[in-house]
């Protein structure tokens, strides 16, 4: 049925009855989401890795691996919820084409998503993003289309989106409100459930980076709702916008080298009431720091891992020092294949100016006497 609505303030003698103008075919909306739930089901939950430490000691740091999900990384659960999202707003039917802003990872989970569900995927990115990145979009029949810069994503993605009538997921708006931090084995939920039987249950500390800023705005809400003593600090790395805005020293940066994490603008997904610290590590450090895990612990993982493994050790080292015992929780992003080209190649690190050698003792030292050395 189709009407004329009466202006606002003309009398009604009758009811006014409007159907949508464009309505989305209900059944295929129900297909979809049940798309999504069969893939939920066929997939585990990911592991949470005790590192093992040389000695016995008071601090227990764990790596919750987030590599382990069929697209690679921590964005899998981001791609599907903001999926669900889209297709609960009643934003996506069965011809709609979803456009991305992306430094990568996003991407690749949402084009696998995209393919599930029989939608066409473009993914606008800057042009230095990995080529192995791109070749894993373009695996999943995903399109990329690469702009000069990281601020341009934003406005590329929007305008793409709206020339043939499609969606712009926006994962940088959307990423806090799409995922439910109340539970529904969001990443927190799965955390706390794991440590249950742990020598420390309850972590001191959480430590994340920030990319969208969605992981850590559903652990720091999840640890409030639950009424849970531990607190969150965010790693961010260099150029990043984040520690700057969070300092209240300005609101920009120039972006960031570690891919995932680090935006040049605060982005509106990032809740910084919810994150109890900051800290600033340095990209060499990072370097050093994914390098350690391979060489000591057996763990090939991407930079932005590197970034969390350098906050949890400085966090843990303070503990040490303030003799509390306790556990520390981190993340495993992704895996380290995906930089074969950049920071598993010595000389791009070189070309970056990256001296990652200079943190290596450093970092071993923090990681076998829990004693931050003084740089
Ligand atoms: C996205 C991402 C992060 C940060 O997660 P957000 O929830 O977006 O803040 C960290 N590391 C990698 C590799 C990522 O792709």
């Amino acid at each position: 049925m189709t009407a004329t609505a009466p202006p606002p303030d003309a009398p009604r003698d009758s009811v006014v009855d409007v159907a949508s103008a464009q309505p989305i075919d209900r059944t295929w909306v129900q297909w979809a989401v049940g798309r999504l739930e069969a893939d939920t089901r066929r997939s585990a939950d990911t592991h949470l890795l005790p590192l093992r430490p040389p000695a016995e000691r008071s601090v227990d740091v764990y790596l919750k691996d987030e590599s382990t999900h069929p697209t690679g990384s921590l964005k899998h659960r981001l791609a599907r919820s903001l999926f669900l999202f889209a297709l609960c707003n009643g934003q996506i039917g069965p011809r709609t084409t979803v456009v991305e802003a992306s430094s990568g990872s996003t991407a690749i989970s949402e084009a696998y998503f995209a393919r599930l569900l029989g939608l066409p995927f473009v993914a606008v990115m800057v042009r230095t993003t990995s080529r192995e990145k791109i070749a894993l979009i373009e695996r999943e029949g995903g399109r990329c289309e690469l702009v000069d810069s990281a601020g341009e994503v934003y406005d590329v993605a929007r305008r793409l989106a709206d020339e043939c009538g499609g969606l712009y997921l926006d994962q940088f708006t959307n990423a806090e409100r799409a995922t439910d931090w109340r539970g529904n084995n969001n990443i927190a939920e799965s955390i706390f459930e794991q440590l249950e039987l742990e020598t420390h249950p309850v972590p001191t500390w959480v430590v994340v980076g920030a990319g969208t800023g969605g992981t850590s705005a559903t652990i720091g809400r999840y640890l409030r709702y639950r009424g849970l003593p531990t607190r969150l600090a965010v790693v961010d790395p260099e150029g990043s916008a984040f520690l700057s805005a969070y300092a209240g020293q300005g609101d920009a940066g120039r972006g960031s080298r570690i891919e995932g994490i680090g935006r040049p603008r605060v982005e509106p997904s990032f809740v910084p009431q919810v994150v109890d610290r900051m800290l600033g590590v340095p990209d060499a450090a990072s370097v050093a720091a994914m390098r350690f895990l391979r060489s000591h612990l057996g763990i090939a993982a991407g930079p932005s891992t590197g970034t969390n493994l350098v906050g949890a050790l400085r966090l843990a080292c303070e503990m040490r020092q303030q003799g509390v015992a306790g556990s520390i929780v981190t993340l495993m992003c992704d895996r380290a294949e995906r930089y074969d080209a950049t920071f598993d190649d010595d000389g791009w690190l070189r070309a970056q100016g990256l001296d990652w050698q200079a943190w290596s003792g450093r970092i071993e030292r923090a990681w076998s006497e829990l004693e931050w050395p003084v740089a």
